[in-house]
């Protein structure tokens, strides 16, 4: 008998999520390790090109190079003592586009200064999203062109040929479309990827019929609940729910009837489990809840809300009442040596609550005993 249902998808969380956000943490602290690389380079080049203009006796153009070293190593300093990636982004953006607008301006050594423009496109994209890229390129083309118009401007000392002009910028304007398409290609190849990865994981994660957590979701938690306990002693009590004579329920109502109960009853526990508990399908028709910093007595008292209300529920299937109630067996930390002890004691616990007469919680304590618990028969 096949027991797994495909055709019935559970919705699943999408958006931003944490995956995403650690990809981004990620990137933001690459983008930022290139430029501290970046910065250090520019500060080789400066001085370098500095040099050689000063020997060329272009001492103001030697200083112009020099100061922009001072810019940039304030813009490091200033990331190294604050840790700020967005200052020191924006930092390095405007030092760059300020030493490009110089290098059109005069013209660099033999006007060839504007080439240096070529590096911006690639850099921009790289560093901002699409939307400040576009906006921050077009401001930088204005103001070549208005040094291109008006050579007559202060500070403006470099003339350059019409045909200069014309090739620089078409060059430049195609050059700019390919990296904002390139640059927008990879966002949306890196954005499908990261969804896709979500979905998976939360795939692995989940049991697909009922959408809660599934066995081997449930065994990392406990994993990780008991390291806890071990840790700083916070105490936490499974409870291990099983369907009545569910069998019955597939024979008699079909299996469909059967996926249906399944279904409604792991929606119900969601309703009776508190934000912090992990409600998981362990296996079949049985259920496994993990209820941290939750002690016998109060997990024994949760298990006999949600028996009560799954035996008062009017579980339906085309319009055919069906009969559901659950067993359930519960055990803390507190009783148990080990995870594995703690699920045969709860397991051993199920297994008495079945023979006791079902639909019933055991350990048994005496505040429950006054309370009739009926036995359901089908
Ligand atoms: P008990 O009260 O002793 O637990 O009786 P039971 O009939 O519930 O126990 P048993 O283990 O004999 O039967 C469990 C049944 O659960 C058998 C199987 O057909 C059914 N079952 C397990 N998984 C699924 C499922 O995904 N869908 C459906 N419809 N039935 C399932
Ligand atoms: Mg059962
Ligand atoms: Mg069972």
């Amino acid at each position: 008998q096949n027991h797994k249902n495909s055709k019935k998808k559970v919705p699943m969380p999408h958006s931003t999520s944490s995956g995403q956000l650690a990809a981004g943490e990620r990137e933001d602290g690459q983008v930022s390790r290139l430029l501290t690389w970046l910065s250090a380079t520019a500060i080789a080049f400066l001085v370098g090109i500095g040099t050689k203009a000063w020997f060329a006796g272009h001492e103001t153009h030697a200083w112009v190079l020099w100061s922009f070293i001072g810019l940039i190593a304030v813009n490091m300093l200033h990331f190294a003592s604050t840790g700020n990636r967005a200052r020191q982004k924006a930092g390095m953006i405007v030092i760059v586009g300020l030493l490009f607008t110089y290098l059109i301006a005069s013209g660099g050594e033999s006007n060839t200064g504007p080439l240096w423009f070529y590096v911006f496109p690639p850099l921009l994209f790289y560093l901002t999203d699409l939307k400040t890229g576009t906006a921050v390129l077009l401001f930088c083309y204005l103001v070549a062109v208005v040094v291109f118009q008006f050579p007559g401007l202060p500070l403006v000392s470099a003339e350059y040929s019409m045909d200069f002009k014309i090739r620089f910028f078409a060059a430049l304007t195609f050059e700019s479309i390919f990296c904002f398409v390139l640059e927008a290609s990879r966002l949306k190849a890196r954005n499908e990827l990261l969804a896709l990865a979500e979905t998976h994981e939360h795939a692995a994660r989940t049991d697909e019929l009922t959408g809660l957590a599934n066995r081997r979701e449930m065994q990392n938690r406990l994993t990780m609940e008991f390291s806890r306990y071990q840790r700083s002693g916070h105490h936490f009590s499974i409870a291990l729910i099983d369907l009545d004579l569910f069998k019955q329920i597939n024979d008699q109502f079909g299996h469909d009837a059967g996926d249906d109960v399944l279904r409604e009853f792991a929606a119900l526990m969601r309703t009776v489990i508190r934000q912090a508990d992990v409600a998981a399908r362990w296996g079949g028709e049985e259920f496994l809840v993990l209820l941290p910093d939750t002690s016998l007595l109060q997990a024994l008292s949760l298990a006999e809300r949600l028996r009560s209300q799954v035996a008062r529920h009017p579980f339906r299937f085309r319009d055919q009442a069906l009969p559901v109630t659950i067993s359930a067996g519960v055990c803390s930390i507190a009783k148990a040596r080990s995870l594995d002890d703690l699920l045969k004691q709860a397991d051993l616990n199920l297994y008495n609550a079945k023979e006791s007469g079902r639909n019933r919680i055991a350990p048994r304590v005496r505040s429950q005993e006054s309370e009739p618990s009926p036995t359901h028969s089908p």
